[in-house]
């Protein structure tokens, strides 16, 4: 049997996850038979409204009480953080990541040109007033400056243009990765990062999860190594949803899922 993780999960500290607290995803991580589960709460700069990193604090705290709590039952809970990449702001990102003990720190890009691309109600401005060139060349360059700022463990939904793009683009869309997306996988390759399978594209109507099958095979092919699977849950029911047929996806790459402990990989099998 396959061993279970899930590696994207939003509790209440994120502003547009469900109230859902850390200790009642570990309830139902038990019962849906996970190994080992990470918090992966948003963390994102600028514009008001944007999170204060006060909370940090309590945050690390909850997740260490419930580790002692859970650790009878065999579920391993570790502590991570979903980075919104921004220009500009990489000291401040890594001043943070720095100075709490992060078991994971996967990047996100989610804001261009001011409009978060992943949210159903900003990602309209965005695409409409745009050609899909346009878009390719400002998602990708700004992936490749998160890649290349070795700031973070993983990359999260590499192709989450494809969320909302999809609408205005058709599928189009999920082919703008072609060589552009190449040199960066290498790049990724040689600081030995994972590139995560997200799950959630399935809740969208999408056929494939993020990044699409293709892109895992051009990530093979640039010999990217480490892989993790997560639901990008904000709300309890979302949790561990399709990440079996994720690490199908993977076996039948003869990929390997892998775990993160204080920002080191290990293979789960
Ligand atoms: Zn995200
Ligand atoms: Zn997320």
């Amino acid at each position: 049997m396959q061993r279970k993780t899930d590696y994207h999960i939003h509790p209440d500290y994120s502003p547009d996850a469900d109230g859902v607290k850390i200790i009642d995803y570990c309830h139902r991580a038990l019962e849906l038979n996970l190994e080992e589960i990470c918090f992966t709460t948003h963390l994102e700069f600028g514009p008001p409204g944007s999170a204060q990193p006060d909370w940090l604090e309590n945050y690390i705290a909850e997740i260490r009480e419930a580790q002692e709590e859970f650790r009878p039952q065999g579920l391993k809970i570790k502590a991570g953080i979903e980075v919104g990449y921004r220009r500009g702001y990489e000291k401040e990102i890594e001043r943070i990541v720095k100075q709490y003990p992060f078991d994971y720190v996967l990047g996100a890009i989610h804001d261009l040109a001011g409009y978060s691309i992943a949210s159903a109600k900003e990602s309209p401005a965005y695409f409409a007033g745009r050609d899909i060139r346009a878009v390719r060349q400002e998602y990708f360059s700004l992936l490749e400056e998160a890649v290349k700022s070795g700031l973070f463990d993983a990359i999260a939904h590499l192709d989450i243009y494809c969320r909302y793009g999809i609408k205005y683009f058709g599928s189009q869309i999920s082919t703008i990765h072609r060589g552009i997306v190449e040199p960066i996988l290498q790049e990724m390759s040689g600081r030995k990062m994972a590139l995560e399978i997200n799950t959630s594209s399935m809740s969208k109507n999408l056929k494939d999860f993020h990044p699409s099958k293709e892109i895992i095979a051009l990530a093979k092919k640039a010999g990217i190594k480490i892989f993790t699977v997560g639901s990008d849950a904000h709300r309890l029911n979302s949790l561990g949803r399709h990440i079996d047929a994720a690490l199908a996806l993977l076996e039948a790459f003869g990929l390997k899922n892998h775990v993160f402990t204080r920002r080191i990989a290990s293979p789960l099998s």
